[in-house]
């Protein structure tokens, strides 16, 4: 078990986390049972500051306190200026520089990612001692946000196996393992790339979790009566120097820190301090199957240690069938990650016709021996045309689609048998139940934003080779994913990455990539803009690391994507960040 804190300088408070937490084990070993017994069967370290120079930085002047990033010289002057640094918690190999969204290219940036992966001393040594010690769990400790983040981060909004385990020892928003702290995936407001827990549990086979600690104004808040006033934070990360507070915001990190070390004794078993189980078999459900006849795969995420994982199903109440699991093995993009303790599997039902409901369930035993069963999911083969494209209508509100015979007789001028999808009545698509069956989809949205469910399920089709066609007025812009406000899908699937105004255009042609291609347009009277962000501008205060030549050198220097063309992208500001330093309105990265 590993408690660590501090890799970003100024998030003083989470030093003195892990600081009294080491001292919490020796003053209560041999006189609290649940202290004794932890620190008797497992092995506990504590990295106290993760970023040493740059946290004695901090302390050596009124004008350091802010300072986030380690102590690298990047223009080797010898001295320590506001453009050096490297944020140490983007250093890692691991998805290192997959964007510059969630890591910065240029060197002034708060989030800058450093010269090559794992290239600073602090992030070798990191590396080094997880390979050495081999933990099973950690704990890395960050300030300042009320979040409990577990997971992915380098990708909004995706689930991994290993979440069931995660979520069982964070809790829910309702019911956090740490009060006050929201439990949530790591990407679920804004992405990171080459950070610590990614890289421990995909590298080293550890998990990890990011508790973001209180900020200065939450804590000032506490008691109205006392000297420290939310006005008065210089940021969210000067945490008020108070016995009383910081001993209260200790104190309810206690029970989410011991749980996890407990956790540790028996990995996929969670202790959770909040009275969660992780089941060994979390099913991957839907409804109606577009299968026509043929197989349809299901899935279900299964605890690794499970043996005997199989796939249990009957056909119009006929008699059992059953089949081996296979561990996914993911797709182009993502899948197939994340997996230590738990993973998915998968498997085919076979020969069921249209009209015929399909009963599916998991089986498998324990460790132990105990036979495990998975609760029972049903879903009907859909009456359906034999068609390889599916037209997708998402024409927003509840009434059924209005528009699909446009969309399906343009297909069947080209030569192409469709069926139809329709979300209003439909509900989102279940991506293996219905898009699977599919070569092509054509989703169009009309006037309505692209809905955040619907667009999951096709990015899961897109991840595993579906080739997409979208249109619709707002088609290729941002859309809400769970709680975040996101073009993520558009710039890294559509490869657009920037929407315009035109006036009556009446024509379109492809360059590039897309040489040869063009068509006549209708009579549109403007193409529609969605603007960036839709909401609220970026304050000047943002804008200071702007430069031609740093966005240049950020396009530069990553993998082969979607390129980043905004102004607003290359200065690294974001507008779903939701901490705000006072006084400038900038986001506050915090991770
Ligand atoms: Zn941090």
């Amino acid at each position: 078990m590993l408690y660590m804190s501090n890799q970003h300088a100024r998030e003083w408070i989470t030093p003195e986390m892990t600081r009294r937490l080491m001292h919490y084990y020796l003053d209560n070993y041999g006189k609290d049972d649940r202290v004794t017994r932890i620190v008797d069967r497992t092995e506990l370290w504590f990295v106290l500051s993760a970023n040493p120079d740059g946290y004695d930085y901090t302390h050596q002047s009124p004008d350091n306190r802010q300072w986030r990033k380690n102590l690298r010289d990047n223009n080797g002057d010898g001295k320590i200026t506001a453009g050096d640094g490297v944020d140490l918690n983007r250093n890692f190999a691991y998805k290192w520089g997959y964007d510059n969204e969630g890591s910065s290219a240029d060197l002034a940036d708060e989030t800058y990612r450093g010269p090559a992966p794992g290239s600073e001393p602090e992030t070798k040594a990191l590396d080094a001692f997880e390979k050495r010690v081999g933990f099973t769990y950690g704990i890395n400790y960050h300030s300042a946000a009320e979040l409990l983040l577990y997971g992915v981060g380098w990708q909004v909004a995706t689930p991994t196996p290993d979440d069931v385990l995660y979520k069982s020892l964070a809790g829910t928003p309702e019911h956090s393992a740490i009060p006050g702290y929201h439990p949530q995936v790591s990407s679920e407001l804004y992405t990171t790339n080459g950070e610590a827990d990614g890289h421990a549990a995909n590298v080293n086979g550890m998990m990890m979790f990011t508790p973001e600690m209180s900020t200065c104004q939450t804590a000032s808040g506490v008691d109205p009566n006392d000297a420290w006033q939310p006005r008065d934070c210089a940021s969210v990360f000067t945490f008020p120097d108070d016995e009383k507070l910081i001993a209260q915001e200790f104190t309810k990190n206690i029970p989410f820190a011991l749980s996890v070390a407990e956790t540790a004794e028996h990995p996929d078993r969670p202790a959770s301090s909040v009275g969660l189980t992780a089941p060994d078999f979390t099913p991957d459900t839907f409804t109606t199957s577009y299968a026509r006849g043929g197989d349809q795969d299901v899935a279900v995420t299964v605890r690794k240690s499970v043996r005997d994982k199989k796939l249990n199903y009957r056909v119009d109440g006929g008699r059992t069938r059953t089949a081996s699991l296979k561990a996914w093995k993911g797709g182009e993009t993502y899948g197939g990650e994340d997996n230590v303790l738990f993973d998915q599997y998968r498997a085919a039902v076979k020969d069921a016709d249209p009209g015929q409901q399909v009963k599916v369930w998991f089986t498998g035993r324990t460790k132990s021996g105990k036979r495990t069963v998975s609760e029972p999911f049903t879903y009907t083969v859909a009456k359906r045309p034999r068609a390889d494209t599916l037209v997708l209508a998402e024409e927003g509100g509840s009434s059924p689609a209005r528009h699909t015979a446009a969309y399906t007789r343009a297909l069947a001028d080209n030569g192409r048998k469709a069926a139809v999808w329709d979300v209003a009545t439909q509900g989102a698509p279940s991506a293996l139940g219905v898009l699977s069956h599919f070569k092509t989809v054509l989703w169009y949205t009309g006037a309505e934003r692209p809905g955040g469910p619907t667009l999951l399920a096709v990015r899961d089709f897109l991840n595993e080779g579906g080739k997409l066609i979208t249109t619709g007025e707002r088609a290729g812009g941002s859309s809400e994913v769970g709680p975040a406000d996101t073009d993520d899908f558009s710039q890294y699937y559509l490869g657009a990455d920037s929407r315009l105004t035109l006036k009556s255009p009446t024509a379109f042609q492809g360059t590039g990539a897309l040489a040869g291609t063009g068509a006549n347009l209708g009579d549109a009277p403007a193409t529609p803009w969605t603007p960036r962000v839709p909401t609220r501008s970026p304050p000047m205060c943002c804008r200071r690391r702007t430069s031609p030549s740093s966005a240049a050198r950020a396009r530069g220097s990553t993998r082969a994507r979607a390129p980043r063309t905004s102004p607003m992208r290359a200065t690294g500001w974001r507008p779903r960040a939701t901490v705000t330093t006072p006084g400038c309105g900038c986001p506050v990265r915090s991770t």
